[in-house]
């Protein structure tokens, strides 16, 4: 159903993101779940989570992200959840690994485990899964997973993957580990920007060369940043000096992003929007009201394991009851929250808001057409894009002559 459709009849369409465990085996410095802090972890009971899925059935749901922690240390759990979820008739389900399966790839039974995998993975509904990566240095990111082997592991699991018809997704972790070896630090911005810049390049060109069609950036979010009033209910935050940048070189970061990605758009699905970026951009050059409001607490949601919904991970002081108790009414509210940069909420806020406003009839006719000029330009290009790109469908390979068309291009 075209998606203005969607919008016509129930409002935006909804996303949850349900953390099925916070247990991982990973160690990241980015981030709070990392297996070296200790504290009660554990999974989400299977019969709440299908709880959560009929209730999400219910509201319209139409995109739910099964996340951890490390989501496939629940075993048969989430391969149940996800064909549940797909019974239920939500469209878009995604999941995905720090990757722990890809390690030690000279094991006699490696490709072996890695086809049951494959093979399990293809035969839930699952549209996207996703592969962590934290930098384009293979040596920098097994020792900050604590998986040695996992990058040539995953160059081998790739196209035993696409044989099955899945195509991962690198989710790229933007941190100070980018560079490899020599951590993303500079003196002043334009240096901060140049380092960023190519940092982002190696990394999408390493990318392409492991063999993923497509990728995506997790923008950093550290311990710090709620300090500016957000309280982390989803711990994939830490106080780690590798995730914690200033604004000015937050600033540089994202303008890298927003120069970067267009340049290898043409070799690897990005789906990082731009006109998000770009709102990210103006939000650390002063501008506070920059960019669309998020949607978190509106048509997002986020779910810890024990089922209690809030409006995301990071407004933890603010737990809705549990998330079948969420009525009609307290969704589709009026957004204004920018209180971080969780890519999850803040990306798909920026894409969405324009066909809201197209939906909404003349008011909102006229105040797309009274908003900024320049990012209705770079939303129109993301929007192109991602046509381009198959709306970013992990279930298809890439079609490389539509793509090829974004080669080399500058912006
Ligand atoms: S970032 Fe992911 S893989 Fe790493 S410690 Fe956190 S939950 Fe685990
Ligand atoms: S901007 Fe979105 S994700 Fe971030 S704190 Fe606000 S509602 Fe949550």
């Amino acid at each position: 159903m075209p998606i203005l459709k969607i919008l016509r009849r129930r409002g935006r369409p909804r996303q949850v993101v349900l953390q099925l465990t916070d247990r991982c085996n990973a160690r990241c410095v980015q981030c709070g779940m990392n297996v070296a802090n200790v504290g009660p972890r554990g999974d989400m009971d299977g019969d709440t989570a299908k709880r959560i899925i009929d209730h999400c059935a219910r509201l319209g749901v139409s995109a739910l992200s099964f996340t951890g922690g490390e989501p496939f240390l629940t075993g048969p759990l989430l391969y149940e959840l996800l064909a549940y979820a797909g019974r239920a008739g939500i469209k878009y389900l995604r999941t995905g690994t720090n990757g722990y399966r890809f390690a030690h790839p000279e094991a006699p039974d490696f490709r072996d485990r890695v086809t049951g995998l494959a093979e399990r993975l293809a035969n839930t509904p699952v549209r996207n899964f996703w592969i962590s990566l934290d930098s384009a240095d293979a040596g920098v990111h097994e020792a900050n997973r604590g998986f040695p082997g996992m990058v040539e592991g995953i160059r081998q699991a790739l196209p035993i993957f696409h044989a099955h018809g899945l195509y991962p997704t690198a989710n790229l972790a933007l941190t100070r580990l980018l560079t490899g070896e020599t951590a993303l630090e500079a003196a002043s911005e334009a240096q901060f920007y140049e380092k960023a810049c190519h940092g982002l390049s190696v990394f999408f060109q390493t990318t392409a060369d492991l063999g993923f069609t497509m990728a995506n950036c997790c923008y950093p979010m550290s311990d710090a940043d709620q300090e500016k009033g957000t309280q982390a209910v989803y711990a994939a935050t830490a106080a780690d000096a590798r995730v914690t940048f200033a604004d000015w070189e937050k600033r540089a970061l994202f303008r890298a992003v927003l120069d970067t990605v267009p340049r290898h758009r043409g070799q690897l699905r990005i789906f990082t929007p731009r006109c998000a970026v770009s709102s990210l951009v103006r939000h650390y050059s002063g501008d506070g009201a920059g960019g669309r409001p998020c949607l978190g607490g509106v048509s997002f949601f986020y779910v810890d394991r024990f089922g209690n919904s809030f409006p995301c991970g990071y407004r933890g002081s603010e737990n809705l009851g549990p998330f079948w108790d969420l009525g009609e009414d307290g969704l589709d509210g009026k957004a204004h929250c920018r209180a971080c940069d969780w890519e999850c909420f803040r990306d798909p806020s920026e894409l969405l808001g324009p066909l809201g406003d197209l939906a909404a009839g003349p008011a909102g006719w006229l105040s797309l057409a009274r908003g900024d000029v320049s990012q209705l330009g770079l939303w129109l290009s993301d929007v192109r894009y991602f046509a381009a790109c198959g709306q970013f469908d992990g279930r298809r390979p890439p079609d490389g002559p539509r793509l090829a068309r974004y080669a080399d291009r500058p912006s």
